[in-house]
């Protein structure tokens, strides 16, 4: 019985690392001058998936649905222990809203076949929604745990897991029957570094948009073809697939299958009447906590 895990993973505009000349004259942030980077939590959420799997064996598949640069995103997964890395990528895929995000990527899963276990961080540090996991496991029609802290008790026999969830003001224990997905919250595993050994086979993994990029038009769709063999051959093939491979219907995907729509995304930018200086002293820490308690901010 081999365990099969999905990891959603998502490379995000690195929101945390704003420095000062990604900022617009009017204080906002140009967001597409912040660097990709891996969304943490999904780091986390393939780290325990990878622990699984050196416990069970088996193997983990990096699904994610983005640009074709998420491909750099996809090789750190597979520097850090997954076998399989799928691209989902598509120009109709634009403007997605959870909802269409969460479609495209339980018809990818769909796709991929068998799985035991689905994993996603609990949110993406751009959207900040936590809607994508919940979402897919709906279309999935399976149970799911979220806020996911460790993974107590898999049993493949069973096939039920046992995990430990974080709830307010403390946790709880939950046991769900297989397959089952999970969202993970920050804090619960540390991920292992890169492998130099994998890092060095995998440096040269491509996806379809990146082997295409190496073609030029002398060249025909033959050699193409036969770039695309030699990679999947190597074990070196990111897998591309765009809507017709996942056999998605185009009205559900992108801004056509998204109810929601992004208006604005603005920066809120603190101007200096907004805050205030508290010395930093019990009485001046005592004044600080009345306040929020006395505007319901805590408490
Ligand atoms: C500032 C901002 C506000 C937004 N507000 C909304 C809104 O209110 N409602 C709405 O429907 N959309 C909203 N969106 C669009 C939303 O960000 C996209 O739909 C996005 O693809 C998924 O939502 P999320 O980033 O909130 O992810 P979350 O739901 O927070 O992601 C949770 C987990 O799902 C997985 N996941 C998410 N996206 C992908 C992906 N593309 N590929 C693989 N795994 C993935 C990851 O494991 C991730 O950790 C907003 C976008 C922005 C930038």
């Amino acid at each position: 019985m081999s365990l099969h895990s999905i990891v959603l993973v998502k490379q995000v505009p690195d929101t945390s690392n704003i420095s000062g000349d990604v900022m617009r004259p009017d204080g906002t942030v140009n967001r597409a001058r912040l660097p990709a980077i891996f969304n943490p939590e999904d780091q986390e959420a393939l780290e325990l998936a990878l622990r699984l799997k050196d416990e069970h064996g088996g193997t983990v598949t990096a699904l994610t649905m983005g640009p074709p640069n998420a491909a750099n995103m996809l090789r750190d997964c597979l520097y850090m222990g997954a076998d399989r890395a799928i691209l989902v990528s598509d120009r109709r895929f634009a403007a997605a809203d959870t909802l269409a995000t969460s479609y495209a990527l339980h018809k990818a899963i769909l796709h991929i076949g068998d799985y035991d276990l689905i994993f996603g961080g609990r949110q993406a540090i751009d959207g900040d929604t936590a809607q994508v996991g919940p979402q897919t496991a709906e279309k999935m029609n399976i149970p799911q745990i979220t806020y996911t802290q460790e993974i107590l008790n898999l049993d493949l026999k069973k096939r039920t897991i046992r995990a430990r969830r974080a709830i307010k003001n403390g946790h709880e224990i939950l046991e769900a029957p297989l397959p089952v997905l999970l969202t993970v919250i920050k804090g619960s595993a540390e991920p292992r570094p890169f492998e130099v050994r994998r890092l060095c086979t995998y440096k040269r993994a491509q996806s379809k948009f990146e082997i295409e990029a190496t073609v030029d038009d002398s060249h025909d769709l033959v050699w193409m073809e036969e770039l695309m063999e030699r990679a999947k051959t190597q074990n070196l093939y990111i897998e591309t697939w765009n809507i017709e491979d996942i056999d998605a219907d185009v009205e559900m995907c992108g801004l056509a299958g998204s109810p929601t729509k992004v208006h604005k995304v603005e920066n809120v930018v603190l101007s200096g009447s907004e805050f205030k200086q508290v010395p930093a002293t019990a009485e001046g820490m005592n004044e600080m906590i009345t306040e929020l308690m006395q505007d319901h901010i805590f408490g």
